[in-house]
């Protein structure tokens, strides 16, 4: 399986060629281009949530701790005096960081549910979602931040399938094919909840025509 460094550096990579060529195509502006290509940087970690040990999972939940403080501090600051709301950020922090993090740790198996193709669409969509809703973006970037996510998690997938071919010997690994699925074959019962999640996603998305203006004027990329 690849390691931490390789993933997130492709991924970078990745993101970076993603938002510069969108920019060229003139599918978004050069303002655009940053969160996309950190979206897709963090999507190329993301599938590694579940992986008790790795750097990934620690990155993950300091990221959420951060981006909870900033929510948490921007909703309560009316409320609550300034010593009341630093106690109320730095609790938000440690239970996002650590109590969250560990339950979730504890629910999860490595290269389970989050590991799949299923749960890279979930993810993408539940960033659309948010990016139109909560962010205020318009339905054309907030379905760009979803597939940013979305191709993050793919490269992710397809570099774990290619480190689980050996190349020296060119014999295939025994973790060939657990990397890159459509869905968690041994626990169905998730992969079903997941749906289930997807669909609950759907009044909170923008309208999926532009989603399809949106690839159509993308696949002209690469032609
Ligand atoms: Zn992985």
């Amino acid at each position: 399986m690849a390691n931490f460094q390789t993933h997130l550096s492709v991924a970078v990579a990745g993101g970076a060629l993603l938002a510069v060529s969108g920019w060229h195509a003139a599918l978004w502006p050069a303002a655009d281009a940053g969160p996309l290509a950190a979206l897709t940087a963090f999507g190329g970690i993301l599938p590694d949530i579940d992986s008790d040990h790795s750097r990934s999972i620690r990155l993950i939940f300091t990221l959420f701790a951060v981006l909870a403080v900033v929510g948490g501090a921007l909703m309560l600051q009316d409320r609550l005096s300034p010593g009341a709301l630093v106690v109320a950020c730095g609790g938000l922090y440690v239970g996002v960081r650590y109590v969250f993090g560990s339950v979730f740790k504890r629910f999860t198996v490595h290269r389970g549910i989050w590991h799949s193709l299923l749960a890279a669409m979930l993810c993408g969509l539940a960033t659309s979602a948010v990016s139109y809703q909560l962010l205020q973006q318009n339905a054309w970037m907030a379905w760009a931040h979803g597939i940013a996510l979305i191709i993050g998690t793919l490269i992710h997938l397809l570099l774990d399938e290619m480190y689980s071919v050996d190349l020296v010997g060119s014999r295939l690994k025994r973790s060939f094919g657990t990397a890159f699925k459509l869905f968690d074959y041994r626990e169905p019962g998730n992969s079903v909840v997941m749906l289930m999640l997807a669909a609950g996603l759907a009044p909170w998305l923008p309208p999926w025509q532009v989603l399809i203006d949106l690839l159509a004027q993308g696949s002209r990329l690469w032609r």
